[in-house]
């Protein structure tokens, strides 16, 4: 087997950190490809096109999509019942792309251009009001899917460097502390009510949902 660059090969990879492929994320997916612990027919969200592309840059055979990590499905869209949303904030802590808006109390609306369609924010809702629709034609990820699929790398790396960094602060915070409970809290993705980022994100919400209505306006 040649010596494969395991970001080339993410390159090829949808990038909706799905973990359906039974790694962490397209990346970890795709240095298990380069080291040969994995197979080319793991994901399906890059479908059979996907595995193809992956065959030719790997050198090597092209093998049907593996049923043990699913099925390859048309690409879907995530929207929240926000009559029903209680606003507890758990969906925007599982979306790996920063695609939700919104902030304790306040609710939630998706940020359709941003939604990679991964689900993993379905499950976790304790009301069961996110749903899943198709994409519009005139999502990104239909009219530019790599360049949409290189925006998604690009959000989901941010969102890791910013609770990377929310941790670090708090563990400086915690090390700083002479009395165990004046430490600051742990960090949140959801900022206290109140607060000015808690303000801000409401705005943001806002903005969103009205974003949202005009996109889903535009959808056929
Ligand atoms: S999009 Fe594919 S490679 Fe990326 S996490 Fe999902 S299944 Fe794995
Ligand atoms: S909103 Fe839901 S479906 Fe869309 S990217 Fe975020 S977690 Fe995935
Ligand atoms: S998980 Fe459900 S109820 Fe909680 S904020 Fe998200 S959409 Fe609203």
């Amino acid at each position: 087997m040649p010596t494969l660059d395991p970001v080339a090969i993410d390159a090829l990879l949808p990038q909706t950190q799905c973990a359906q492929c039974g790694y962490a994320g397209c990346l970890p997916y795709a240095e298990a490809i380069a080291r040969g612990a994995a197979g080319i027919n793991q994901c399906p969200p890059g479908g059979d096109e996907g595995i193809r592309a992956l065959a030719a840059l790997a050198g090597l055979p092209y093998a049907p999509l593996n049923p043990a990590h699913g099925a390859h499905r048309p690409r879907v869209l995530a929207v929240i019942d926000e009559a029903r949303c209680i606003g507890c904030t758990i969906c925007i802590q599982k979306c790996p792309v920063d695609a939700i808006a919104g902030a304790a109390k306040v609710m939630h609306t998706v940020i359709a251009s941003e939604c990679t369609g991964c689900e993993l924010c379905v499950a976790p809702c304790p009301v069961d009001c996110i749903a899943l629709v198709p994409v519009p034609r005139s999502h990104p990820a239909i009219t530019r899917p790599r360049a949409a699929a290189d925006h998604a790398r690009t959000r989901y790396q941010a969102r890791l460097a910013r609770l990377a960094r929310l941790a670090a602060e708090a563990h400086a915070r915690k090390k700083g502390s002479r009395r165990p409970e004046a430490a600051a809290p742990a960090p949140s993705a959801a900022p206290a009510i109140g607060t000015p980022e808690h303000k801000r994100i409401a705005i943001a919400a806002a903005q969103a949902r009205a974003q949202a209505r005009r996109e889903r306006a535009g959808s056929p």
